[in-house]
């Protein structure tokens, strides 16, 4: 294949040798600023790479589980250092490859050192508990073990944080990995194994393969030498994993997408809210699963939070993330471009009225890229589609609510239940809030996208299913228990 741009190419890491795919084909990474940018290539994997990848983990397997907790934990603590030392190169090529801006992207960075610290120290932790038997002379106690080899499917939209933070989870608990990442978010994930590399893991620890969803994706839930997949990606992938890994009887967790609302209520702080909507709903151009897509207002307060909300909403610039003053990027591909262009036509189509945004941008420096302006839509009722669906891109639906029963009723009236949030002062609004949410992240006086590593992480619905991840939870997933006993 001929490259352009001079542009690097990236192979596969299978068993600690990077190699080329058996196909001898590449595909290409485009950057969406500049569609005509390849950030690189990368390797288009058939079935064959895919079965040495699981060979190499399958035969790693018992001298990783033999090395101990603690020695993977140091391991790790590694590749973080090594990850700090490249934050500058990283993020830029997150930044070049799907869209972000770079401070964004340095941010998702740091977060992937501080989750690979979080669970190097768990190397340090207590991986079972004694409980009394009833025999006195007996010691019962569960010993958590790796579950062995694990699948990792990762999205583009976090391309640094996700495959960090089930990666770092699944080596220290003592598991072996075959990652796929997104393809449009593929480079950054090879330099993200880079450092893994650098770092010294054992052979045919950690093998990464790139390829397209239906084969190297399908394939690795299909393979015979799977123990567990942990999956983060749209509703329709998500729920056919699960499917799948249910009939081959593998472990499995599948984060999904959302439709996040906010709630403002009439004693809010409503400057407070209108900057969390801003960030929750624009940041990343729209493209976090936590971010926020729906608000719901009470009456009495709508039109002055609308107005202030299109107030700031103004302020936004659009650009190329690596320039400096740019607060929002493109959307990261073509098809998210043209799936956001065409939610803004629902919108309208349905009757809500677009009140800012949702134009493409042209001229120069915006013709070859996917940029489009924040959109905000005024008179939108719960049953319309841009108020159900997923949108994944800079939109909010804005819908009014006569009290805060009727808010909750719209809030949870769609499939998704990811995060949350709830903007108010009184805490009796905040308590019956709490009870009555359906998401898994709920959150008071706070944007709905935003979460901390040391707390589990995962929605209800079509969210998610399986155990959470992130914090003490992934431990969870990772690890199976055994219940010992040993008779004195
Ligand atoms: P996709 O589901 O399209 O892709 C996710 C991953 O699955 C990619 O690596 C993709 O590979 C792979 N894949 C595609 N088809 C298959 C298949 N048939 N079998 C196995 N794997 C397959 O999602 P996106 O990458 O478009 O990510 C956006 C979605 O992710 C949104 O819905 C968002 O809400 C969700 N998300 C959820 C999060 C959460 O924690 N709940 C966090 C972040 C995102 P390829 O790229 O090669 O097609």
């Amino acid at each position: 294949m001929v490259t352009k741009n001079n542009s690097a190419t990236f192979k596969n890491f299978i068993n600690n040798e990077w190699v080329s795919s058996q196909s001898n084909e590449l595909l290409e990474s485009v950057s969406p600023m500049n569609k005509n940018e390849v950030v690189g290539y990368v390797q288009k994997s058939i079935q064959e790479d895919l079965d040495k990848a699981f060979k190499a983990a399958e035969n790693a397997k018992s001298a990783w589980r033999k090395i101990g907790q603690h020695a993977r934990g140091q391991l790790l603590f590694k590749v973080a250092d090594v990850i700090e030392e490249n934050i500058d190169e990283i993020a830029e090529t997150a930044t070049r490859e799907m869209g972000k801006t770079l401070p964004e992207a340095k941010g998702e960075t740091a977060r992937g050192v501080a989750i690979l610290r979080y669970y190097a120290g768990e190397g340090m932790r207590k991986n079972g508990d004694v409980i009394p038997a009833s025999d006195k002379d007996a010691l019962m106690f569960t010993k958590r073990v790796p579950v062995g080899v694990v699948g990792i499917i990762t999205p583009w939209n976090f391309p640094i944080a996700i495959p960090i933070w089930k990666l770092a989870p699944a080596l220290v608990y003592g598991n072996t990995v075959v990652f796929k990442p997104a393809t449009e978010a593929s480079v950054t994930a090879a330099k993200i194994v880079e450092c893994f590399a650098k770092a010294g893991l054992p052979e045919g620890v950690l093998n990464f393969i790139v390829g397209s969803g239906s084969v190297i994706g399908q394939g690795i839930i299909d393979h015979e030498s799977l123990n567990a997949i942990s999956f983060t990606g749209s509703e329709g992938v998500g729920k056919s994993v699960a499917k799948g890994a249910a009939l081959s009887g593998v472990k499995y967790q599948v984060e999904m997408g959302g439709k996040n609302p906010v709630i403002v209520m009439k004693d809010a702080d409503l400057d407070s809210a209108v900057e969390a909507v801003i960030s929750g709903a624009f940041r990343s151009t729209g493209q976090k699963c936590t971010a926020t897509s729906k608000v719901v207002v009470e009456s009495a307060v709508y039109e002055e939070f609308k107005q202030k909300l299109l107030m700031e909403t103004e302020k936004i610039t659009v650009g190329n993330g690596l320039n400096e003053g740019i607060w929002m990027g493109p959307c990261a591909s073509q098809s998210q471009f043209n799936t956001v262009k065409d939610y803004i036509e629902i919108g309208k189509s349905e009757g809500a009225k677009l009140i800012a945004g949702g134009k493409v941008l042209e001229g120069e420096g915006f013709d070859d890229g996917f940029y489009l302006t924040p959109a905000i839509f005024d008179e939108v009722t719960a049953d319309m589609r841009i108020a159900q669906e997923e949108i994944f891109g800079p939109v909010i639906a804005l819908i009014e609510a006569g009290s805060l029963e009727e808010a909750i009723k719209i809030a949870n009236d769609t499939k998704f239940g990811l995060s949350a949030s709830i903007f108010t002062s009184n805490i009796s609004s905040l308590m019956e809030f709490i009870d009555e949410i359906e998401a898994g992240l709920v959150r008071i006086n706070a944007e709905s996208a935003g979460v901390e590593l040391q707390a589990p992480f995962g929605g209800m619905k079509s969210s998610g299913y399986g155990s959470r991840e992130q914090g003490e939870a992934a431990q969870e997933f990772y690890t199976e228990i055994k219940t010992v006993f040993i008779k004195g």
